[in-house]
């Protein structure tokens, strides 16, 4: 089973996920451009049971604006880890926590409010799949 180290900026909080992603990607949303201080979030979504704090757990801070986020970071450095997404049952582990994961987008989220339109050739979807809730409606790049 491969395995994964991240951790934080101030390397006080390390994390490992375990196995492979359920899905990988680029959310445009709004939430997650003020959150990040960036245009575009690149998710790795994981099974809770695959994603491991291992050190400095009592660092974890975590805000949650909505019930479908509790967006998680160092305390201490403020830097970002993971957000839990608990009405998915899925753990976004920001792909750049995790460096050694080789990140292969396979859906861009969210399209409908993309500052930076990336013509990549993958679906770009209105919003979410229809399996998590959305209207599952793509848009042209
Ligand atoms: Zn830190
Ligand atoms: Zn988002």
């Amino acid at each position: 089973m491969t395995m994964h180290k991240g951790g934080c900026f101030c390397g006080t909080v390390a994390i490992e996920v375990r196995g492979l992603p359920e899905a990988m990607g680029y959310c445009h949303c709004g939430s997650c451009r003020a959150w990040s201080a960036a245009p575009v979030n690149a998710f790795t979504l994981w099974k809770p049971e695959n994603v491991k704090v291992t050190k400095g757990a009592d660092f974890v801070a975590q805000f949650m604006k909505t019930k479908m986020s509790g967006r998680q970071f160092c305390a201490k450095c403020g830097g970002h880890l993971m957000a839990d997404h608990p009405p998915l049952g899925l753990v976004d582990v920001y792909a750049a926590t995790i460096p050694t994961l080789a990140f292969r987008p396979a859906i861009h989220v969210n399209y409908a409010e993309t500052v930076l339109p990336m013509k990549d050739g993958l679906p770009k979807l209105k919003d979410f799949p229809a399996e998590l809730g959305g209207s599952g409606v793509a848009l042209p790049e």
